[in-house]
């Protein structure tokens, strides 16, 4: 398989190198050249497959030959390597509890795999990798627990001060080795732009070979793809379900969309988005114009200008129609949210984290219009992650997982840095 660059200045590579660089040298995605379709035998056996031969079967086209099979077979089982369940919640909604791996966030899947992608490649080349990563929240943790150890491989985190949950913070903080945290003085955009700009830097990426953990980077984002399959597999409806996405960065989501090429049976997708909304928007209008991120109680999903976005118009070769036919938007706002939590858990007892929230509010109007169909939603993250937020909600306390009660004694290490290039270009130079 190979991937080309959007920006189609690029030649095209395969999965190992589109893997290290992270993004083309242009500054474009990269996108597979075909995108693979599942057999019918595929289909009708996936319902009996197990978690780790189904991953494996999936990414199989998409990484070729760049790793031997017992090789990939071995990173699909240790990526997958926890639950996945579909919870029913009502009648005609259920999550899929994505908060089941080591840092209680969706992300561990697409961390785990690209980390364990990267060390295979890291032992057949000289010198160390840098996956230098930008976070709004639950993607540095899951990126600090994938790499943590992993030799040859170097991670620079930034993330915004003040901007994500304190979960979050010590889940991305607390580890050293090979993991250092950078607090940027800004928002998860200054982030983002940041980590784009040192790409582009000639000096530096001459010193030190620099690659992307952000669902930009195809080792994180085509995993994403798995749990699509482990929800059909548990799937109970007569019809294919609807499926409803918190979305930010719509990495996520055009995995989702990506499974659904490939011949998934979902009846159609529902992007969720808090005011953060550029995506819903052109949903509306046809027009896509970034914005400046705002702040809200579902931080991970703080983007204004959604990284991935261009992917998904490159999978519907930028059909409008097609996309506004098979896509809904949603815009969800914190008081919805709020009262989302709440409302679930007196009257369904099921606690909603904030961006499940989003999700779940966007599906059930969604249905309340389509009076004849089913779905669920991704529960992207554990809700106390964000017990800050949630807690004073439902006024209760949520029992901490032992994943979390491990790390709230542990020291903050982080290094405070301006939202400015050169700050950062200095620092990584200097530890070059
Ligand atoms: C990252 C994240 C999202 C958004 O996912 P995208 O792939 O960026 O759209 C939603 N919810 C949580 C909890 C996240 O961490």
């Amino acid at each position: 398989m190979l991937y080309y660059s959007l920006k189609k200045q690029a030649p095209a590579v395969d999965f190992r190198q589109a893997t290290i660089a992270g993004q083309a040298p242009d500054m474009g995605l990269y996108f597979p050249e075909r995108i693979p379709k599942f057999s019918p035998d595929f289909l009708r056996e996936l319902k009996h497959k197990n978690k780790a031969d189904l991953a494996f079967e999936v990414i199989q086209p998409y990484v070729g030959n760049a790793i031997p099979e017992q090789d990939l077979r071995r990173i699909c089982a240790e990526t997958v390597d926890f639950e996945f369940p579909l919870v029913s919640i009502t009648d005609r909604i259920s999550t899929l509890e994505l908060f089941h791996g080591p840092t209680l966030a969706f992300k561990d899947v697409g961390a785990r795999f690209m980390s364990r992608c990267l060390g295979h490649f890291s032992q057949q080349r000289e010198g160390k990798v840098t996956v230098l990563v930008a976070t709004s929240g639950d993607t540095g943790g899951a990126v600090a627990s994938g790499f943590l150890g992993v030799e040859g491989v170097d991670v620079v985190i930034l993330y915004p001060a003040g901007k994500v949950s304190s979960i979050q913070e010590l889940q991305l903080t607390t580890l050293g080795q090979n993991i250092t945290a950078l607090e940027v003085q800004g928002t998860f955009d200054d982030c983002q732009q940041l980590v784009k700009q040192a790409f582009v830097d000639q000096e530096l990426t001459q010193r030190r070979s620099l690659t992307s953990a952000n669902s930009i980077n195809v080792a994180r984002w085509l995993p994403q793809q798995f749990y699509f399959c482990y929800a059909w597999q548990q799937w109970q409806g007569e019809e294919p379900p609807v499926v409803a996405v918190p979305s930010g960065n719509f990495g996520n989501l055009g995995a989702g969309l990506l499974a659904y090429e490939s011949g998934l049976p979902i009846k159609h997708f529902v992007a969720a988005c808090n005011i953060n909304d550029s995506v819903p928007a052109y949903l509306l209008s046809g027009e896509f114009e970034p914005k400046l991120a705002v702040p809200t109680l579902s931080n991970a999903m703080d983007v204004g200008n959604p990284s991935n976005f261009v992917r998904i118009q490159e999978l519907f070769k930028l059909d409008y129609e097609h996309i506004k036919n098979t896509i809904t938007g949603y815009t969800v706002t914190d008081e919805t949210t709020a009262d989302t939590i709440k409302r679930v858990k007196n009257e369904q007892h099921y606690l909603l984290d904030p961006h499940g929230a989003v999700a779940y509010h966007a599906l059930e109007d969604y249905l309340g219009q389509h009076p004849h169909d089913q779905g669920f939603f991704l529960e992207t993250a554990h809700p106390v992650k964000f017990y800050d937020t949630v807690e004073p909600i439902t006024n209760e306390k949520i029992a901490l997982p032992s994943a979390v009660e491990a790390i709230l004694g542990k020291e903050k290490k982080s290094i405070p840095l301006a939202p400015d290039f050169a700050q950062l270009k200095e620092y990584l130079l200097a530890t070059a």
